[in-house]
């Protein structure tokens, strides 16, 4: 997950506490390969846990996960799967094949690590000095290498083929491109994709939504033709685009704090991190030429709606001022890629997740994450329809908040069982 608004990361702290939240709703009847999944993921969670804890203890920084990826394919090959190797640099994919016929799914996990110096909050600290899992690819990869190993063990139950994508270089947003340009999609072929990232909701819970997860980051270029006063020119163009933001400025919105907010927050019906979109205040950069100047801002879109506006918008403005003549262009430049989950798929989830594990710990979110994040799975969703979810790490009882990329990121490590229950058991029905 990379963060990609400095100035707003200071106030997304620590408290995205969902107060009214239960983990403890009913379960609802559990079908048989749920049930041995389940206690197939108990039978190995102190494992689980134990090689969470070395991979931790060992983080690598993109581009440079050789320990990781040995440690993967170590798991995978003593699994018995078929492996393939350095796809994209140190990525790995494992095979999986059911006994019976089925579809094809994949499901990826990111394996890197961030460069970082505050120290380590737990015991089974960092020992590669400036390098730590403050973004849960630890806990990624773990639950990857769990779903491996229980649907392995009901593999003659198991109907179609999965493959385990692990994906270097997620932190520069270079690895999934790389795994793609270097052939991943000749090896395999899923019909289905699916990822998850730890949040701060509870542990127990998973959370997911229909296109955007993430407040999507775009860079506007208006170009205008200079004036005598190009400084009344360069004001007017950014009040046109200051224009454009939608959030009203005494709104509970700007304190990111309330992303977690039960009432408002992102999991809330009544959500108010959507329909927006939000300009990030004083970052403008001016570039001038003998008779054009460029004015350039980043503008956050909750969604393609918003996104498709703000042009359109601009123009009709600047149409109708004084400085109609000196429009020459505006268009918006991809700063990252925009994560945008399949509607289809996240309702199907959502169904069977909740249906199999109770609607308390599978939640709809209304809002996006407005914080300007993204992850480099949305260059894998144009290719396979997929959804990426957010899986909670948080324990707010122990005072453990797993806010990615926070020098106390942390996470309460029963989440490795949540991940990897739910989404075995999502990949087992979906596989039919
Ligand atoms: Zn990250
Ligand atoms: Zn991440």
């Amino acid at each position: 997950m990379n963060f990609i608004k400095k100035n707003l990361r200071a106030v997304l702290t620590v408290n995205f506490i969902f107060l009214t939240l239960s983990i403890f709703g009913q379960t609802a009847e559990i079908d048989r390969p749920h049930l041995k999944i389940q206690e197939r993921t108990n039978q190995i969670f102190d494992s689980l846990v134990n090689l969470r804890r070395d991979l931790h203890m060992y983080p690598e920084v993109s581009g440079d996960e050789r320990r990781t990826s040995n440690k993967i394919i170590e798991y995978l090959t003593a699994l018995g799967l078929e492996v393939k190797t350095n796809i994209g640099g140190y990525g790995v994919v494992g095979i999986l094949k059911g006994a019976k016929p089925g579809k094809k799914i994949a499901w990826r996990a990111d394996m890197d690590a961030m460069p970082n110096k505050a120290p380590d909050v737990v015991d089974f600290k960092s020992r590669n000095e400036g390098v730590r899992h403050i973004c849960g690819h630890d806990v990624h990869t773990t639950v990857a290498l769990g779903i491996a190993n229980v649907l392995t063990h009901q593999k003659e139950d198991l109907e179609g083929t999965v493959y385990f994508v692990f994906q270097p270089s997620e932190e520069n947003i270079k690895g999934a491109l790389a795994m793609i340009d270097d052939g991943l999609f000749d090896i395999i072929d899923p019909e289905e994709m699916y990822a998850m990232h730890v949040t701060p909701f509870p542990t127990g819970t998973i959370a997911v939504k229909a296109e955007e997860m993430f407040s999507d980051y775009k860079r506007m270029n208006l170009t205008l033709q200079k004036t005598l006063d190009n400084e009344a020119l360069i004001a007017f163009a950014k009040n046109q685009i200051m224009a454009l933001e939608n959030v009203a400025s005494e709104s509970k919105f700007w304190n990111m704090q309330n992303m977690g907010d039960p009432e408002v927050g992102i999991a809330s019906p009544k959500s108010i991190y959507n329909n927006f979109t939000m300009i990030e205040k004083n970052n403008y950069s001016i570039t001038e030429t003998e008779y054009e100047v460029k004015i350039s801002a980043f503008l956050s879109f909750s969604d393609k709606k918003q996104r498709n506006s703000a042009i359109p918008k601009l123009n009709s403005r600047i149409k109708e001022s004084k400085y109609a003549d000196k429009f020459i262009d505006a268009e918006l430049v991809n700063v990252f890629p925009t994560l945008d989950n399949n509607t289809e798929l996240v309702d199907a989830s959502l169904e069977l997740l909740s249906g199999i594990y109770g609607k308390d710990r599978v939640l709809r979110m209304y809002g996006v994450v407005a914080d300007g994040r993204s992850d480099d799975f949305a260059f894998f969703q144009p290719i396979v329809p997929s959804v990426y979810f957010f899986m909670g790490g948080s324990n707010y009882e122990k005072g453990i908040i797993a806010q990615t990329h926070s020098p106390n990121f942390a996470v309460d490590e029963s989440c490795i069982k949540t991940g990897v229950n739910l989404f075995s058991s999502l990949i087992v029905e979906r596989l039919k």
